[in-house]
């Protein structure tokens, strides 16, 4: 029998939610590490830089065992290699998120037949949840902190309120 000791939860990160680190506790109840790999792909725009992204996410998950914070470039099955983790976990909000997931999950296998992906459906109180929506409500300084963890509200804060007085 072959015991899996970490799996990898990859993703843009940008910025980390509620409905990331809901996952991230789940799958801690699957797997003893869960290694947080962020995505460092310079052909997309992000709000946030990796280095902010990995500092928030180190801040978020600091009280739970098991939880390495890694960033990676090119493909994800490559760097899965090199750790040695051939387990992915990806969360799965609705029927939207599957078609791309279900194809993601084929394309990875096909490159690498040793990699398997679980799927943790959202819990109900997250599924409209996405870094997306969590930017938006805060450019329009809505109220985001029912959505991310207090860290993140001050670096939204700092990166939309500011700088719109600024404007
Ligand atoms: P990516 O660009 O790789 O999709 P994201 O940071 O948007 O990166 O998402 C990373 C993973 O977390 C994905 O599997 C996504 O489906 C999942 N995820 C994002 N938001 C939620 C949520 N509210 N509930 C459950 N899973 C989520």
């Amino acid at each position: 029998m072959n015991i899996v000791s970490a799996a990898i939860y990859p993703g843009s990160f940008d910025p980390p939610t509620n409905g990331h680190l809901d996952i991230i506790t789940r799958a801690l109840y699957l797997f003893p590490e869960i290694v947080i790999a962020v995505t460092d792909n310079i052909n997309k725009k992000h709000a946030f830089s990796l280095h902010e992204r990995i500092d928030l996410l180190q801040k978020i998950t600091k009280k739970l065992k098991g939880v390495k914070v890694t960033s990676f470039s090119g493909l994800l099955v490559d760097y899965a290699e090199r750790i040695n983790s051939f387990v992915l976990v990806r969360g799965l909000r609705a029927l939207s998120d599957f078609e791309y997931e279900f194809q993601v999950a084929l394309v990875n296998r096909k490159l690498n037949k040793k990699i398997e992906t679980i799927f943790l459906i959202t819990d109900q109180r997250y599924t409209f949840l996405s870094s997306s929506i969590v930017k938006e409500i805060a450019m329009h300084r809505g109220d985001i902190k029912k959505f991310v963890p207090q860290c993140v509200v001050k670096k939204l804060k700092e990166k939309y309120y500011i700088s719109k007085i600024i404007k």
